[in-house]
C-alpha cells in the first residue's frame, strides 16, 4: 500500500453537505393542510406519506397502513434490477412476519446457521478462524438470506393487498414543509399532504434536503462487487467471510447449490475482475473462495458499489423522519445496512401509530425527537463497528493488525463474549421496537 493510500484510510475524504435552509425541496412555513380526494393532477391528505419504495419504505408503508394509519406511498413501480441479496437477522424476519410479508419470502430464503470469519490476509499477525453457531445461543438460525427482488416483490404484494394504503406511482418532484403539514408534489402536478413524511428515498434523498438535515460522507478506497453463484458443493447453511487486505470476500448461502458473493476490493482490482472473461472470472472467484464450494459459476448480472459512509446529523426534523439509506449508508460488511433500515421503519411506524391512538400529531417535534433518540445510538454504534473492522483490514499499521487479531482470538476462546456478541447481533438491546419482537402494531 502506498503512503498516500494510508493517509486516505486514516484521514478519509470527508464531504459535508449543509442543508441549513432548504435543499431541493421547498420549506414554506405556515403552509395549510389540504383535504382533497386524490386523482390525476389532484391532491389528497393522509396522516403519513412515505416517499420511496425500496425495502425500507415499503416496510414502513405496510406497517403503518396495516395498523390503520391513513398512509400514502409515493414510489414509482419498482421493476427491481438489483442482483443483491440481503442477510436478514431474525428480528428483521420477525418484523416482516408481523406485517404479513414474510410468508411470501419463505420459499426463496436460505437459513444462516453458522457464520465463519477466516483471516486471509497472509500477514504476520494472523487472527484465528472464528465460528459463530446459532445453536450456541439456542437458535435454529441467525436469520435468512434472500434476493432483494424477492423481498421487494413480497412487500409490494402486501402493499397492494392493503386497501387503506394509497399508492402514487411516480417519483416525488418536490417536498414542501409547512407548520402543520408536509406536501409531496409529483411531476404530473398531483400532490399529497400529510402530518409526517417518512423519507425512504435512498442515499440522494430529497426529503432530507427539504428538511434541512446535514450529511457527512467519507469514502473508502474500495468497491463491493456482487455476484450470485452456482456451485458444485453444498454450503451447509454456513456463511464464510474471508478477510483479505483489500476487504472481505463474503459467501452467503442461497437456496440449493447457490450462494451470493460480496467481494470488497480495490477499485482497480474490481475493474480487472469485471473485465475478465466469464471462465477466467469463475476460476478467480473459486481461487479466492479456497474452493470451499467446489466449482463456481457466476450467474449473469453483477453489482458494483463504491464503499462509503454517509451519516446524517439528525434522523428527523421539520415533519420529516428519515429511514434506511436516506438516513445512513454504511459499507456492506457484517450485513447491517437494511437490518438497521428495517429497525428505523419499525420505530417510526410504532411512534406514528401511538400518536394517532393518542389523538396527537404524528409529525410533531416531540415525535421526531423521540424517533431520533431511539435510533441514534443503534445507527452510530453499528456504523462505528463496521468502519473499525474495515479499517483494521486495510491498515498496514502492525499494532492495529495485532489488536484486531487479539480481538478475534478472544472471541474464539471466550464463550460468554462470543455468545453476547451473537445475541446483540440478532436482537440489539438498544433497539427493540415492537415489530422486531414480532408484535403487531394494530
Ligand atoms: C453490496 C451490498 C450488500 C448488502 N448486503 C446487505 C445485507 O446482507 N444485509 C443488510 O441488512 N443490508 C445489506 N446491504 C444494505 C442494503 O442493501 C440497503 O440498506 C438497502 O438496500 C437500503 O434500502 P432503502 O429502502 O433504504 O433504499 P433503496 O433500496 O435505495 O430505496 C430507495 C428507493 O427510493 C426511491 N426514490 C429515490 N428518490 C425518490 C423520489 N424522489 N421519489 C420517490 N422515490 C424515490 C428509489 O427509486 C428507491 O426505490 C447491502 C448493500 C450493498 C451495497
Amino acid at each position: 500500500m502506498k503512503e498516500g493510500d494510508r493517509a486516505s484510510i486514516w484521514w478519509p475524504v470527508v464531504e459535508t453537505k449543509t442543508n441549513a435552509t432548504a435543499g431541493r425541496g421547498v420549506v414554506r412555513p405556515g403552509h395549510e393542510v389540504h383535504i382533497m380526494t386524490l386523482s390525476d393532477g389532484g391532491s389528497a391528505s393522509v396522516e403519513v406519506v412515505v416517499v420511496g419504495g425500496g425495502p425500507a419504505g415499503l416496510t414502513a408503508a405496510v406497517a403503518l397502513a396495516g395498523a390503520g394509519v391513513p398512509t400514502a406511498l409515493v414510489a414509482a413501480q419498482s421493476g427491481v434490477r438489483d442482483n443483491r441479496t440481503t442477510a436478514l437477522f431474525s428480528s428483521s424476519v420477525a418484523a416482516l412476519e408481523a406485517i404479513g410479508a414474510w410468508e411470501a419470502c419463505r420459499a426463496d430464503a436460505a437459513p444462516l446457521k453458522t457464520l465463519r470469519i477466516v483471516d486471509d490476509t497472509g500477514r504476520l499477525w494472523r487472527a484465528p478462524e472464528v465460528r459463530f453457531d446459532a445453536a450456541e445461543i439456542g437458535l435454529e438460525t441467525f436469520g435468512w438470506n434472500i434476493e432483494n427482488r424477492s423481498l421487494v416483490a413480497a412487500l409490494e404484494a402486501r402493499a397492494q393487498a392493503l386497501p387503506s394504503l394509497q399508492r402514487l406511482t411516480a417519483d416525488a418532484a418536490a417536498v414542501e414543509i409547512g407548520e402543520d403539514g408536509v406536501t409531496i408534489r409529483l411531476a404530473d402536478g398531483s400532490a399529497v399532504t400529510a402530518r409526517l413524511a417518512v423519507g425512504a428515498d435512498g442515499r440522494r434523498s430529497i426529503c432530507r434536503d427539504a428538511a434541512g438535515i446535514d450529511t457527512q460522507t467519507w469514502r473508502y478506497p474500495q468497491t463491493a462487487l456482487t455476484f450470485n453463484l452456482k456451485h458444485s458443493r453444498p454450503h451447509y447453511d454456513i456463511s464464510t467471510e474471508f478477510h483479505s487486505t483489500k476487504g472481505p470476500f463474503t459467501l452467503v448461502p442461497l437456496r440449493g447449490l447457490r450462494s451470493s458473493l460480496v467481494c470488497v476490493t480495490a477499485p482497480e482490482e474490481a475493474t480487472r475482475l469485471l473485465q475478465l472473461d466469464p471462465a477466467e472470472r469463475n476460476a478467480e472467484l473459486e481461487r479466492r473462495s479456497h474452493s470451499i464450494l467446489g466449482r463456481i459459476e457466476a450467474e449473469p448480472g453483477h453489482g458494483a458499489f463504491p464503499l462509503a459512509v454517509k451519516n446524517t446529523r439528525r434522523m428527523a426534523a421539520n415533519r420529516v423522519a428519515l429511514i434506511g439509506e436516506a438516513a445512513h449508508v454504511i459499507p456492506p460488511i457484517g450485513a447491517q445496512g437494511l437490518n438497521l433500515g428495517l429497525r428505523d421503519a419499525a420505530t417510526i411506524a410504532e411512534l406514528a401509530v401511538k400518536a394517532r391512538r393518542d389523538g396527537a400529531d404524528a409529525g410533531s417535534g416531540e415525535v421526531l425527537k423521540s424517533y431520533d433518540r431511539l435510533r441514534r445510538i443503534d445507527v452510530a454504534a453499528r456504523t462505528a463497528a463496521v468502519d473499525l473492522l474495515n479499517r483494521s483490514l486495510l491498515t498496514d499499521f502492525l499494532p492495529v493488525q495485532g489488536i484486531r487479531g487479539v480481538g478475534l482470538y478472544l472471541l474464539e476462546r471466550i464463550g460468554p463474549l462470543r455468545r453476547a456478541l451473537m445475541r446483540e447481533g440478532v436482537d440489539p438491546v438498544a433497539a427493540r421496537p415492537r415489530l422486531m419482537r414480532g408484535e403487531a402494531l394494530a
